[in-house]
């Protein structure tokens, strides 16, 4: 998906640092109106459908922030880009239903710019459920939050927001009022903290109540940020990003440690740290799991006939072509150079063993074509669906039965 974006700005030289830094996100598109007029044919153009505008206040057909009120029309999240500092200008535009003001006063006001561009693209699949049992305050705080284009949901007290969060599992804020009925502010924080860390889901307080000790009992039970009542849009859009890229910035570090940076599937460290907590898990309740361990058949040969990178590309196409027919209840990793490791569970062993099947096929069959060659590989598969000792001895059986697969001619799948 590509997303557009809108710049209104007689100067070049501004819109051209806009759009670099901009675009400097691969799946954004910048285009540029000098004038009123232009921005106008570029609407029409294109049907309305920006994701975004930047809009200069002070353009040679539109001296006095005109193309705003124009372009508020169409609800597009606005972002204002102005040379002007008087305060009466900036409160007058802030109070319309724009997304932020920014002074250019330099290139970090265009870096600010470009930061906000990108968190209203990526707010586009975040929920926020606000907890509040005033309806007023729900409306309000729901349309602010619609306004930087989050997804919002409201509650009105603790035990009924619990159910929302069970329902809705991509919500990454939750703002909650310190007093409510049925269950408080407190509770919810508690009850929240006992299930979800600060890192996957954050709590956001906000209260009227003027009591100093108030913000460092949330804090203290897990709340990360707090907000007292009577805040300013601005200060609530700034906590909100500055709360989400501590979230993502966790999310990436995440990433990092846990995925093998080349296929994108979970590395070896991870599946067994994970995977034997599933292993024991479902071994105690006498549920049934598997492991099949998958090697690409005479992958040295690749290497040796197309080059490293090209051996590279076929690992690639493994995760690929796993990740097309194997969803939930598996856990999927790399395990080493072009060995992968599937844990299945919840799972019948019939529709496991066809699965297998099919992907030993597909393999067969899937025709690689990169830079000039075009060539095609088998892969060998060991499973094993008996439990053993712990789950070494289990990765143990399903490897005899890749050495079996192996053994057998290859490109076969081979159980234990
Ligand atoms: P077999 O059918 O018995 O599995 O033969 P094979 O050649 O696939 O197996 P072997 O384990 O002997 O060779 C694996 C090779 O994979 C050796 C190693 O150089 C290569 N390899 C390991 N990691 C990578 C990698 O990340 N990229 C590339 N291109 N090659 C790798
Ligand atoms: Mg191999
Ligand atoms: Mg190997």
């Amino acid at each position: 998906m590509i997303y557009k974006v809108l710049v209104i700005d007689d100067s070049h030289s501004i819109s051209q640092s806009l759009k670099n830094l901009i675009e400097s996100n691969v799946d954004i598109k910048v285009y540029i109106a000098k004038s009123k007029k232009e921005s106008i044919d570029l609407l029409l153009e294109h049907k309305g459908k920006f994701d975004i505008i930047l809009a200069d206040l002070g353009l040679p057909d539109a001296p006095n922030g005109e193309v705003v009120d124009f372009m508020i029309k169409f609800s597009i999240p606005i972002i204002v880009l102005t040379g002007s500092d008087q305060i009466d200008i900036e409160d007058k535009f802030r109070n319309k239903n724009i997304v932020d003001y920014i002074l250019k006063d330099g290139v970090t006001a265009l870096h600010y710019a470009s930061t906000v561009v990108n968190r209203i693209i990526k707010n586009k699949h975040i929920k926020v459920l606000v907890v509040d049992d005033s309806k007023t305050f729900l409306r309000q705080t729901s349309d602010l939050i619609d306004r930087y284009k989050l997804i919002p949901l409201t509650s009105t007290n603790g035990e009924d927001a619990l159910k929302i969060l069970e329902e809705n599992k991509d919500i990454k804020i939750v703002l909650t009022d310190y007093l409510m009925p049925i269950m408080d502010g407190i509770e919810l924080t508690k009850r929240i903290r006992s299930k979800y860390t600060k890192h996957e889901l954050c709590v956001i307080v906000t209260s009227s109540d003027s009591n100093s000790r108030i913000p460092s009992k949330f804090l203290k039970l897990g709340a990360n940020d707090f907000l007292y009542k009577g805040f300013s849009k601005e200060e609530f859009f700034v906590r909100i990003n500055s709360n989400l890229e501590i979230l993502e910035l966790f999310d990436n570090m995440k990433n990092k440690i846990n995925k093998d940076y080349m296929t994108g599937l979970y590395n070896r460290r991870y599946f067994f740290e994970v995977g034997k907590k599933i292993y024991e898990e479902n071994k105690k309740l006498n549920k049934s799991i598997a492991i099949a361990i998958l090697d690409i058949d005479k992958f040295k040969k690749i290497n040796d006939t197309y080059g490293h990178s090209i051996g590279d590309f076929a690992i690639k196409e493994v995760a690929r072509v796993l990740n097309e027919d194997i969803m939930d209840s598996t856990l999927i990793s790399r395990i080493g150079g072009e060995e992968f490791c599937l844990l299945f569970y919840n799972r019948e062993k019939e529709e496991i063993e066809k699965l297998l099947e099919v992907i030993r096929e597909k393999f067969e069959n899937n025709i690689i074509k990169v830079e000039n060659f075009k060539f095609k590989y088998t892969v060998s598969i060991g499973c094993s669906f008996e439990y053993g000792k712990n789950i070494d001895e289990m990765m143990q059986l399903a490897d005899d039965g890749l050495y079996d697969a192996k053994e057998s001619g290859r490109n076969k799948v081979r159980y234990r």
